[in-house]
């Protein structure tokens, strides 16, 4: 026998417990089937170990998606301000780190302990270890997991994105989506760290740990912060920002001395050569400063050559050979086309009763907690709508 339900709610991440929360409390039955054997498990994780919540600057801005003002309804009617009045009522420690980001002061577990008392209060039921294996839809839906069968006429999908597949993640969602016939916008890694190829790498990669504030650009999108060198490649908030909107084969622009300029110190001076140096180290670490230089310095220090190299170090261009992919990306950029859902209840516009909520859906943040904010408001825009 299947049990029964008003709405069956696929994965106990982020959107689908808040999603959960706002239906249970409205009286709804709801149930949960979560894969793992706990919930929240990115979660606990998230932002070091003590989840980035919320940005207090959350704007439309802040997201891609193939139509940017899609996000826009959702964000409005479900702010930070409503995820932090409910952290505040658990009486959870927090605090602003930089630029609008909110951490717990404690731990991540304090906001899954949060979810599932909430949960618990508006009397949502939680599935764990239940694979979700297929689903049907006859007079309603019909979700199978290897030891149970739900019913319900709404279902949600909040099985997430493909980032760190060791955590559990699936490609559950999308099947779905194709399952019934919604377009995707072709899912890739986000928010993960740059590959060098063998001659770069041979140049800075043993330089792994130097960080440094740049301002890194693709594509018309620029982001002023750290940038880290690793092993491999390039990683650090800078680097992470850009990767959301770089494409295969698309070079980045590093400015390596954002409002500054050496070329009239180096100018003056008698050796233009240690000048320079001492110049680049006072915006550099050392290492970094002195590997630069030694790769870009001019043969003679001309004046054509100093302005020379003051352009290449506001535009020290590097072509990524890829990035690290979803092993390491902390989104997945991409997803269920919001072209077939309605903004405001995240409904699928051909499939009465299908629900897509969270990273699945081709809505992307920004780092800094926007993209549980996303998951936050997309989750309270359907279950308020159940
Ligand atoms: C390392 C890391 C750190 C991050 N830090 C931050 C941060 O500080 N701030 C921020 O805003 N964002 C952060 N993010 C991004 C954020 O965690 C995600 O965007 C957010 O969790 C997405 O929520 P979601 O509910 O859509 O998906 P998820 O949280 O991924 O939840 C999906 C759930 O569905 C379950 N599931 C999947 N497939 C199945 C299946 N077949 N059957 C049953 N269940 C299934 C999964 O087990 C999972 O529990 C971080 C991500 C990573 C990887």
């Amino acid at each position: 026998m299947a049990d029964k339900y008003d709405a069956v709610i696929l994965g106990a991440g982020a959107a689908g417990l808040l999603c959960a929360i706002e239906a249970g409390k409205r009286g709804r039955r709801v149930v949960v089937l979560e894969r793992a054997d706990r919930i929240g498990k990115k979660i606990l994780i998230s932002g070091g170990g003590r989840c980035n919540f919320t940005n207090l600057h959350c704007q439309p801005e802040n997201f891609l998606s193939a139509n940017p003002h899609f996000a826009k309804s959702a964000l409005a009617r479900y702010t930070p301000s409503d995820f932090i009045a409910l952290v505040e009522k658990h009486r959870i420690a927090y605090h602003e780190k930089t630029l609008g980001q909110l951490f717990c002061d404690r731990s991540a577990r304090d906001i899954v302990d949060m979810l599932e008392a909430e949960c618990r209060a508006a009397g949502v039921k939680i599935v764990l270890n239940s694979n979700i294996q297929h689903i049907e839809r006859k007079n309603e839906f019909v979700v199978g997991t290897p030891t149970a069968e739900f019913r319900a006429p709404v279902v949600v999908v909040a099985t997430g994105g493909l980032s760190i597949p060791k955590l559990g993640a699936t490609s559950l969602g999308y099947d779905i989506a194709r399952q019934f016939g919604l377009k995707l916008q072709p899912p890739r890694p986000a928010l993960v760290p740059f590959l060098l190829g063998p001659a770069d790498c041979k140049q800075y990669c043993d330089l792994a740990g130097v960080s440094a504030e740049v301002n890194v650009s693709t594509d018309h999108q620029s982001f002023r912060e750290k940038m880290l060198i690793t092993h491999r490649g390039l990683s650090g908030p800078a680097i992470l920002q850009v990767s959301s909107y770089w494409r295969e084969g698309n070079p980045i622009r590093i400015d390596l001395a954002p409002d500054r300029s050496v070329a009239a110190a180096i100018q003056e001076a008698k050796v233009r050569s240690i000048a320079a140096r001492s110049a680049l180290q006072e915006i550099l670490p050392k290492r970094l400063a002195a590997r630069w230089l030694d790769i870009h310095a001019p043969r003679s220090w001309t004046n054509r050559a100093l302005e020379e190299l003051e352009r290449r170090l506001h535009e020290w261009i590097l072509l990524p050979t890829g990035t690290e992919g979803y092993e390491k990306a902390e989104v997945t950029a991409g997803g269920v086309d919001t072209g077939e859902l309605s903004s405001k209840t995240m409904e699928s516009r051909n499939v009465p009763g299908l629900y897509f909520i969270g990273e699945v859906v081709d809505v992307t943040g920004h780092l800094g907690g926007f993209n549980f904010q996303w998951a936050w408001a997309s989750g309270a825009a359907a279950g308020r709508a159940l």
